[in-house]
């Protein structure tokens, strides 16, 4: 074939695919757009997945009557208009794309009025042709209306999934903006339904009550940068949002959603920057909540990598990374409360109600959305009470009671009963210790008199010879002698004496296990602190006791051990008050 000129048409749809992948791709451009034009009141409405028809109604500026008609056309924008712009965007539309892409492959009306109008204008474009233009009394704002999608594109139609997906992809997107939009009102009408409401009163917070529930969001954590008395007032990064409790971990990473200049985008790095804020914090294998709003120079950042723009590049991705971990850690340290008991319940709650329905969000899991979205309908407005301020990042200081089932200790605090377990309560003194002195290069050392023989397997032993380095780091000094024997001249000053060889062998079947089991933190360190540390069956004094719980108390995350178990748990007046009902 010779070469040709594709015709219009085609062109259109070709690129049209680029920028509607599926009705929710619609909702999307459609909600930029309305944001773009200041709208405060934004409704959106979906039939049968968005196939049969999107309606997106917004209280914004309008379109002037003589601009109606350039609007669906191709690269026709009025949010640029030289390639500076580009370089400073704080528009959430740019490309002039999204009407002329959309009204290719479906046939869309547009009803609009701006404020400088009396009349507004209806326009009706089919497969991207105007078909009928004419005046029409119109509210100020406008209201796009897309119906049949993709009618004239059969192979994407085939690649639609149900109904309920496409909708719960819609619910997904819509709930994004109300997210990083608080200060407008979201509603979202599925099928004549409606499901999903944002207050629109400007707080973050009440928004994600409605999203995640009211216990979650009970269960959130501020990261606030002006609690950040180090932060520079011209700091290249702000940080802002919320994150879970470490108790309100999930098995999977669909809880942390980040927004760059209110832009929602995926990112691997930042997710990873939240994972490692919190290590420590969470038993392995599990995830943690955050929602995170970056603020940056739009300069700082370019968005225009992506038709969809939903991958962003950093100038400067390290600091961005570092900014973020920064922030989390910071909150945790200085929010993350001692978990209280609840009578009946397990504490540490892997996945509560709340976090479930955060995972249909996410995980499209339709079922539970729906029940989800009745919930979030029929709940009032919801605010959030203020919590008690959690500056004590420590533990309180505690009175030793005594020891309970050579496992646990009892202690008062100033509010209530703490039961503090003596073997993860140790594996988070030495964790920190070990680590404390490794940074200062001054291991605590104890050298035996005598060198002591310890028998190995050849797998230990195997797993000494890799690990030898970093084990000396943290004080042992162990010469491999021929054989399965060892010579084991220096351990790190917590270990007992006569806990010596068996600290050793269990520290490298661990070290040695296949696939590792994952630790957080410096996995070696964490190993031997949990080898190293007091069993559960020990018989304590109450001088070990108090030194113990004091230790602790100087712990800047006394509340769970390197493995991610609580350390401490509180059953608090108010709860003895309550179950005794006194
Ligand atoms: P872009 O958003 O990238 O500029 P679009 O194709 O989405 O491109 O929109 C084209 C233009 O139409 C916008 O630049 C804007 O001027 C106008 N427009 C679209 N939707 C609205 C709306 N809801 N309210 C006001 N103006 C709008
Ligand atoms: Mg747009």
């Amino acid at each position: 074939m010779p070469i040709r000129l594709l015709p219009p048409e085609i062109a259109n749809k070709i690129a049209a695919g680029e920028v509607v992948e599926r009705p929710a791709s619609v909702v999307k451009e459609l909600v930029e757009n309305a944001l773009d034009a200041g709208a405060t009141e934004i409704q959106i409405e979906a039939r049968e997945g968005g196939r049969r028809l999107i309606r997106v109604a917004d209280n914004g500026s309008g379109i002037p009557a003589r601009e109606a008609e350039l609007a669906f056309a191709r690269h026709a924008t009025s949010k640029i208009a030289s390639v500076e712009d580009l370089a400073a965007i704080r528009t959430l539309g740019f490309r002039g794309e999204a009407l002329a892409s959309i009204a290719a492959v479906s046939r869309v009306s547009l009803l609009t009025r701006a404020a400088e109008d009396e009349v507004g204008t209806f326009l009706r474009v089919e497969g991207g042709h105007v078909t009928l233009r004419e005046g029409r009394a119109s509210p100020r704002g406008t209201t796009v209306t897309v119906e049949n999608l993709f009618y004239n594109v059969p192979a994407r139609l085939k690649f639609l999934k149900a109904d309920a997906t496409e909708s719960a992809h819609i619910a997904n997107v819509v709930m994004r903006y109300a997210i990083a939009f608080p200060e407008a009102r979201f509603s979202l009408v599925r099928d004549g339904r409606l499901t999903f409401q944002s207050p629109g009163s400007g707080r973050l917070l009440d928004v994600l009550a409605k999203v995640f529930g009211a216990d979650t969001a009970t269960r959130l954590l501020p990261v606030d940068p002006a609690d950040d008395p180090g932060l520079p007032p011209d700091a290249a990064v702000r940080v802002h949002g919320y994150i879970g409790e470490p108790s309100l971990n999930r098995s999977d990473r669909d809880g942390m959603m980040f927004f760059v200049n209110r832009r929602w985008v995926q990112d691997r790095s930042l997710a990873y920057a939240v994972i490692q804020a919190y290590q420590t914090m969470l038993p392995t294998g599990r995830f943690p909540m955050a929602i995170i709003l970056l603020e940056m120079d739009p300069a700082e950042v370019d968005v225009n990598v992506h038709p969809t723009k939903s991958e962003v590049r950093f100038r400067s991705p390290s600091s961005v990374f570092a900014e973020t971990q920064r922030a989390v850690r910071r909150t945790l340290i200085a929010r993350a409360p001692v978990p209280e008991m609840q009578v009946g319940q397990p504490t540490v709650s892997a996945d509560s109600g709340s976090a479930e329905r955060f995972r249909t969000l996410s995980q499209l899991g339709l079922e539970a959305q729906r029940t989800g979205d009745t919930e979030a309908v029929r709940a009032p407005v919801f605010a959030v009470p203020e919590r008690p301020d959690p500056a004590a990042r420590r533990l309180p200081p505690l009175r030793v009671l005594g020891q309970l089932a050579q496992m646990y200790i009892i202690a008062e605090g100033p509010d209530g009963l703490y039961l503090i377990d003596q073997h993860a309560a140790h594996e988070r003194v030495m964790y920190d210790r070990l680590m404390a002195q490794k940074a200062a290069d001054r291991v605590a050392v104890q050298q035996l008199l005598q060198p002591m023989p310890v028998e190995l397997t050849p797998l230990q032993m195997s797993t000494l010879e890799e690990t030898l380095g970093e084990l000396a780091a943290l004080g042992f000094d162990i010469e491999p002698f021929g054989g399965e024997t060892c010579l084991v001249r220096a351990v790190p000053a917590d270990v007992a004496a006569g806990d010596i060889p068996t600290v050793l062998r269990d520290t490298l079947n661990e070290l040695g296990q296949e696939p590792p089991p994952p630790v957080q933190g410096h996995r070696v360190t964490a190993v031997v602190a949990c080898h190293a540390a007091i069993r559960a069956g020990k018989i304590l004094t109450p001088e070990e006791m108090r030194a113990l719980v004091e230790q602790l108390e100087q712990s800047d995350l006394p509340r769970t051990c390197p493995h991610g178990r609580p350390t401490v748990l509180h059953l608090s007046m108010s709860l003895l008050t309550r179950e005794f009902g006194r």
